[in-house]
């Protein structure tokens, strides 16, 4: 199986079957996203501890990129510290841009391919906006620009 294949797979997975979704009735943040271009929505609820993302689960509809994308962040970041997230989505960033990122990101590697497709990059990021939105308290709702 080749990386590319692998990577496949890893969004196919998460995009048919997203870990840690659901509501979360105390929340200590809550976001809505919303992404008109491709029609995925979703809202993420997260638990915070000191600092740190102690929990999190989201619930939304979309294509599987977003959904996937919201899965796999939602295990990236479970347990780190806000710092750590804010670096993370830099890199995440940067990976679904450029198609490459200087720091190891894990699974997140998957969505290297999004660099061939700029009006998905809006997908990838979506859950990441509301998460970053959220965690610096912006506003409750967010749409990818
Ligand atoms: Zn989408």
């Amino acid at each position: 199986m080749s990386l590319r294949d692998l990577y496949q797979e890893i969004i196919v997975d998460h995009g048919k079957t997203p870990r840690n979704t659901g509501q979360m009735p105390d929340a200590t943040h809550c976001q809505c996203g919303h992404n008109p271009l491709c029609g995925d929505r979703l809202t993420l609820y997260i638990k915070e501890k000191s600092g740190t993302v102690d929990t999190l689960c989201f619930e939304g509809t979309g294509c599987a990129i977003s959904m996937a994308s919201a899965s796999l962040m939602t295990e990236a970041v479970k347990g780190k510290s806000i710092i750590e997230i804010k670096k993370l989505y830099e890199a995440f960033h940067q990976l679904v841009t450029e198609g490459k990122t200087a720091i190891d990101v894990g699974k997140l590697m998957a969505f290297s391919g999004v660099a061939e497709f700029p009006v998905r990059v809006k997908c990838a990021t979506l859950a990441w906006h509301a998460l970053i939105s959220a965690l610096s308290n912006d506003s409750n709702s967010v749409t990818t620009e």
